[in-house]
């Protein structure tokens, strides 16, 4: 039963009792009953409100999503800047090389100095700036 079925009830009832309509008590009764009523059908309007904004607000959110998705795709964002050149030294022929981040993100290239296939771990759920110190 929802408040607004109660109050509609408890009117009912009272109504149902036969009071003196003229009576003070009565009266007092029947201006409490409007309050109530009154309060109720506000409570109601409020959780309909209330249903409606939260659809809104999840309709939102999910575009928002979409929205980051594309964005993070688009930018192949970690805690990486973009156009930040990285320094790698290869373990193959000890030479200090730079790729920027697109390969790093790849996860290997060649090294230029002497082709060794180069491997990159830059996990960019954890990264935890960790690429930072890594930055030319
Ligand atoms: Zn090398």
């Amino acid at each position: 039963m929802t408040v607004t079925e109660k109050v509609a009830y408890l009117k009912g009832l009272v109504e149902g009792m036969d009071f003196d309509k003229d009576d003070k008590e009565t009266k007092v009764l029947n201006a409490v009953l409007d309050v109530l009523e009154d309060l109720a059908l506000t409570v109601s309007d409020l959780d309909d409100e209330m249903e409606l904004v939260t659809e809104q607000l999840d309709a939102v959110d999910e575009d928002l999503a979409d929205l980051e998705e594309v964005f993070y795709d688009e930018a192949e964002d970690c805690c990486c800047d973009d156009d930040d050149m990285y320094e790698v030294v290869c373990p193959n022929c000890g030479e200090t090389v730079y790729f920027d981040e697109e390969i790093i993100l790849d996860g290997e290239a060649e090294c230029p100095s002497c082709g060794e296939l180069l491997e990159f771990d830059c996990d960019c759920e954890d990264c935890d700036g960790e690429c930072e110190d890594e930055k030319e």
